[in-house]
């Protein structure tokens, strides 16, 4: 892992060093040019009449005789679309020419003179059942979305080589991008493989819908679902204009747009989002829609907040391009995190329904959570961030926490350490701001910048903080960052109630699927809970339930959601150690209720601070 993540840091600062941006004015707005240069381009062909799947042609001159074509791997969702690549052919104008496949996403071209053209079909896989993930490609008779890292190859030794790409889509449909629209509404420009990869198409028939945020344009796109019956119709006029403001005050807050223009490319019947650099693909249900047009509110803004946050501003470890899963990183707390934080406070600012009344009320559900789940005071956040992504579940023992809400607390009580420190004068604001400015260009951040960027702004030392609630898995005392505004919490743990409104049963194990296909692997998440007090641990086998062998998740769902307080279950599982059996009984879940209160004996200068938090306002 560290050998081939400072082989990808190599290769990627030579090609910088080769290439660096805006060596001439021109550089800017037109191509960089150089002799030795490959140039490349690429036609993407969706067929009305076969929607299972689309074509690439690659067209490639002046490059060695021998070039490396890849498929990226995602940092976070590596969906490995080379197991889709078919039909793959090339051919040279100049005679001979090969391709070979040399890893699973890696291809070796060898042509005469450096001058080929590739093509291949990406095959889509059998569409998963709705709701589908927003960032996977799909195709229907109406329109899809195409490209991305699930669609082109790049040219592995030129990661920084611009490229036009035609679009060739049945006539009637639109083509909505990332990439930099020419003076031919099917023809597109790519100033580099990165920004290729980073922008994927929805085309189809869409509504679309603009406005302008200091001076940049934005385009809303949205795609819906063909229904049987009239289309689930909603009030697009505050739809948009959420949008809008959204993106008003994330502008505001980092003080400009880090894009020339800026595509929402909004799907129906589809789950999830993904960020790009000046787009994001994001599952939006027109029927939620039309019962509530705010009903996406938090998920846009989390995702258009990863543009400055994640994009931009990012951890050291996310480097450029790869076609190896490179995504593990100690820093997504900060990454993760903070969008949430933010996506919560700049609704509240742009006068949005947030998800909770107020923030006191947002704090409370968040520090629950908190509580609620054993991982996230057992488990450093830093581990928690490099466990995320590129990993397999189970790496972290017999917990789960969440390094989302981890991040999300981190960073509401760094906001009050620092309104503390600095006589409400500076704030996690002005911390995200100087994060923005040291480290979203050429390098990303360490764990280490984080804290000197907060001590930078609030001119106090928060070493102690991160030394036990960020390296360290020292459980947050809340109470202690909260009295800086005169508040306290008081936290009860109570019997949890399921649907029908009785008291719930603790079912918190869970199981996946390893690779090798044979017995699923078990998931704890709580040592304390009666599945692992039965001495059940992450990792066991499952041979067996109640004596009946249970093999896959569904199946063992339905038994656990059978069982009851007072029910003996006898867990039969395998270990490296031999076979073992956990006699658990069936006990009642508790969770913890959180309530803030004011401190009554707070100061003037407390309640102050209290009321401007409150607010939201900057
Ligand atoms: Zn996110």
């Amino acid at each position: 892992m560290v050998r081939i993540t400072t082989l990808a840091f190599l290769l990627a600062s030579a090609a910088a060093a080769a290439q660096p941006p805006l060596q001439h004015p021109i550089d800017a707005v037109e191509m960089r040019f150089a002799a030795s240069q490959p140039v490349v381009g690429y036609t993407l062909r969706v067929d009305s009449a076969d929607l299972a799947g689309f074509d690439v042609e690659i067209r490639i001159r002046n490059a060695r005789d021998t070039v490396l074509l890849a498929m990226a791997a995602h940092p976070e969702y590596d969906d490995r679309y080379w197991r889709f690549v078919e039909r793959l052919s090339v051919r040279s104008p100049r005679g001979a020419a090969t391709v070979t496949r040399v890893d699973s996403a890696l291809w070796r071209v060898v042509a005469a003179g450096g001058e080929t053209v590739v093509r291949y079909r990406i095959r889509l896989p059998p569409p998963e059942p709705t709701p589908r993930a927003a960032w996977r490609p799909f195709l229907e008779p109406t329109g899809g979305l195409v490209g991305g890292p699930h669609g082109f190859m790049y040219l592995v030794d030129a990661p920084l080589i611009p490229s036009h790409v035609a679009v060739d889509v049945p006539s009637a449909w639109q083509i909505a991008t990332g990439l930099e629209p020419t003076v031919d509404p099917r023809i597109f420009f790519a100033p580099s493989a990165d920004v290729l990869i980073d922008s994927p198409l929805l085309i189809g028939r869409l509504r679309n819908w603009s406005f302008v945020v200091d001076g940049v344009p934005h385009r809303v796109a949205y795609w819906s679902q063909p229904a049987p019956g009239p289309a689930a119709a909603f009030d697009t006029i505050a739809f948009v204009g959420s949008i809008e403001r959204l993106a008003r005050e994330a502008v505001k807050l980092f003080g400009r747009a880090p894009y020339r223009e800026y595509t929402f490319l909004l799907r129906d019947g589809a789950y999830g989002g993904l960020e790009h650099f000046n787009s994001v693909t994001l599952g939006i249900s027109a029927s939620n829609l039309a019962e509530n047009p705010y009903s996406d509110v938090g998920e846009m803004a989390h995702e258009f907040i990863h543009t400055w946050n994640l994009m931009r501003l990012r951890p050291v470890e996310r480097g450029g391009l790869s076609y190896k899963q490179s995504g593990r990183s100690t820093g997504l707390w900060w990454s993760e995190g903070l969008t949430l934080f933010y996506a919560d406070l700049l609704a509240r600012r742009a006068g949005l329904p947030a998800f909770d009344s107020s923030r006191v009320a947002h704090l409370e559900r968040l520090i629950a959570r908190y509580f609620g789940n054993a991982g996230n005071a057992a488990i450093s956040p830093e581990r928690a961030s490099y466990a995320e992504y590129g990993g397999q579940p189970g790496s972290l023992g017999d917990y789960d926490p969440s390094v989302h809400l981890q991040g999300e607390v981190l960073g509401a009580m760094l906001d009050l350490i620092v309104r503390d420190a600095t006589n409400d004068r500076r704030s996690i604001d002005d911390v995200m701001r100087l994060m923005m400015n040291r480290f979203s260009g050429a390098r990303g951040f360490t764990g280490p910048d984080i804290e000197r960027t907060v001590a930078d702004v609030c001119g106090c030392s928060v070493k102690p903080f991160f030394d036990a609630h960020v390296r360290g898995a020292t459980p947050i005392e809340f109470n202690r960052y909260l009295r800086l505004i005169g508040l306290r919490t008081h936290v009860e743990w109570r019997p949890a109630l399921n649907r029908e409104g009785r008291p719930a049963v603790d079912l918190s194990l869970y199981a996946w699927q390893p690779p090798d296909q044979g017995l699923l692997s078990l998931l704890i998440t709580n040592p304390r809970s009666s599945w692992g007090r039965a001495g059940l641990h992450t990792n066991d086998r499952l041979l067996s339930i109640n004596g009946a062998p249970v093999t896959t998740w569904p199946e063992m769902r339905r038994i656990l959601l059978g069982v009851a307080i007072g029910d003996t279950v006898r867990v039969q599982v395998r270990r490296p150690a031999g076979p073992f059996t956990a006699v658990v009984i069936g006990t009642g879940l508790t969770e913890p209720v959180v309530r803030i209160e004011a401190i009554p004996t707070a100061t003037d200068r407390q309640k102050r601070m209290r009321e401007r938090w409150q607010s939201g306002m900057p």
